[in-house]
């Protein structure tokens, strides 16, 4: 069975903006769509979310949905397509107006998302746009304006974030417009909601009092991208149920080289707490603008995966890139090759990094070494509300975990776990049942042939979590009375292993 283990989040945006393409990235690897709500107005969010969901019912596996709340990060306002360059073209050594009034930048003049910019920023100060690709220091100011200097140019564009190194900025860590976006998420049913420049585990406590206040199940991802996050890291793993390794912000907040080192911490952190980690940002970011990838980036996608990443992100790459099918095929074909060398390299004793041992740790550790004495082809996990799927998932199989629920959001949400292949499934009257139920469905669905040796790991009350109990080795296309039979034939051995 040809299964990419690895899960891919694209950004959507307006060079995706239509369901045959949508359809197209769902088939060529995309599991789980971004909806940045930094870019763009919540209508537009709307009919791409409706979009996203017409494409998914014609797709046959899950797609989640995350949606990424800005935070307290400060933007360029809109700036005016000069000459057709898509901004404002400016050279090393030009001056560059950043006034308070909001204004379309033109003419050397811009202004940004925050009133009191010009307030906060100090001459001397290091100003730096679009994750540090230009960057300007403030030599003058005035009540209404500041006087920078450009040190490294480009071309301005609307909208690109904005990172102050050395300035104190007085912002809330969920704005107003973050609450708002919240609420839509809510209302919309999303999966996943992803935080911004995340500084302290309170960050998330908070955002999480209020989805239960509004009794909504949306998991939280915080974005790592600040210093003080690093300080306290333990405690932010602790209250959210994912990690995103946002480079982008990261690599201007912090001394670049650390970055990589980074990454490998944080997602072995997420190893030992069980819980997703997404790598992100410039994954392939030359194929915004080019048909064919660089050899850093490819290793990079690939390195991300050896690190222990549950998915690796596109941005810029979808959203706005021109070549975004070519780019999914792209990290869809690194994740294929790299897993095979994974796969082929199998530790002999299973990879338990889990920090807390609890029932589903147990049975992943135990059905673990199963698969290696006994060669099965593939493990069948029951999985109402996901929360198994994602320790299985942690322990790196090497065949493929078909994780069985029948709650729909829980389906969704496992599109985010590495090597996890959800499937629905109404929930069935016992064992037995589930076992034929579950051997149909691997012969329709062609995930495993007859004679194939399968384990099925479940508990006497299905759809109850945390009542996993049993482990069942199947031999597809047996029913449950010729198991039974030939079990007793075999003897008091048992039967032979091959
Ligand atoms: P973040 O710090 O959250 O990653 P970003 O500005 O880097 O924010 P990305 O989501 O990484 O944004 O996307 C890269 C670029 O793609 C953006 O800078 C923006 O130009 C464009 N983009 C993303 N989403 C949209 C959208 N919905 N509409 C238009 N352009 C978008
Ligand atoms: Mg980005
Ligand atoms: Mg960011």
């Amino acid at each position: 069975m040809q299964m990419i283990r690895t899960k891919i989040v694209a950004t959507m945006g307006p060079a995706v903006g239509n369901v045959e393409m949508l359809y197209g990235l769902f088939q060529a690897g995309v599991d789980v769509c971004r909806l940045n709500f930094s870019h763009g107005k919540l209508d537009d969010h709307l009919l791409m979310l409706r979009q996203i969901r017409e494409a998914a019912a014609r797709w046959d596996q899950p797609i989640a949905i995350l949606g990424d709340l800005g935070g307290p990060k400060i933007r360029l306002g809109k700036v005016a397509d000069e000459k057709g360059t898509g901004g404002m073209p400016i050279n090393v050594g030009d001056e560059l107006f950043i006034q308070r009034e909001q204004t379309l930048g033109a003419n050397r003049r811009v202004s940004t998302t925050l009133s009191h910019f010009v307030d906060d920023v100090n001459v001397g100060d290091r100003v730096l746009i679009e994750d540090g690709m230009l960057r300007f220091v403030c030599t003058a100011k005035t009540f209404s304006e500041l006087r920078c200097t450009c040190t490294v140019g480009g071309v301005l564009k609307s909208s690109k974030g904005i990172n102050l190194p050395n300035t104190v900025v007085n912002v809330p860590s969920i704005t107003d417009r973050d609450w708002e976006c919240v609420d839509w998420a809510i209302e919309n049913d999303l999966d996943y909601l992803a935080l911004s420049f995340v500084r302290k585990a309170e960050d998330l406590q908070l955002l999480r009092q209020h989805l239960i206040n509004k009794a909504s199940d949306i998991h939280l991802i915080a974005k790592i991208e600040k210093p003080e996050a690093l300080k306290q890291i333990d405690a932010i793993i602790d209250a959210c149920d994912g990690l995103m390794v946002a480079r982008g912000d990261l690599g201007v907040e912090m001394d670049l080289a650390q970055v990589p080192i980074i990454q490998k911490d944080l997602v072995s952190r997420c190893q030992t707490a069980g819980k997703p980690a997404i790598v992100a940002t410039q994954m392939l970011q030359s194929m915004i603008e080019q048909a064919s990838p660089t050899r850093a980036e490819v290793s990079d996608v690939a390195n991300a995966i050896f690190d222990g990443a549950d998915a690796v992100m596109l941005s810029g790459e979808t959203s706005v890139g021109k070549f975004p099918l070519g780019v999914v095929h792209t990290m869809a074909h690194v994740a294929e090759i790299t897993e095979e060398y994974i796969c082929s390299h199998t530790p002999k004793e299973p990879p338990l990094k889990l920090k807390t041992m609890s029932l589903s740790s147990a049975l992943a550790k135990g059905v673990w070494q199963m698969t290696q004495d006994l060669k099965v082809t593939l493990v069948v996990i029951w999985s109402q509300n996901g929360a198994t799927a994602r320790i299985f998932s942690k322990m790196r199989f090497p065949v493929p975990v078909l994780a069985l629920s029948s709650d729909h959001r829980a389906l969704r949400r496992m599109a985010l776990h590495y090597g996890v292949l959800p499937l629905e499934m109404a929930p069935p009257r016992g064992m037995a049942d589930l076992v034929e139920l579950v051997d149909r469905a691997l012969r329709e669905k062609d995930y495993a042939s007859v004679g194939n040796r399968v384990l099925i790991v479940a508990g006497s009350s299905l759809g109850t979590p945390g009542t996993m109990n049993g482990v069942v080795i199947h031999t597809v296309g047996e029913t449950w009375k010729e198991a039974t039979e030939s079990a007793a034939a075999a003897g008091p051995d048992g039967l032979q292993l091959s």
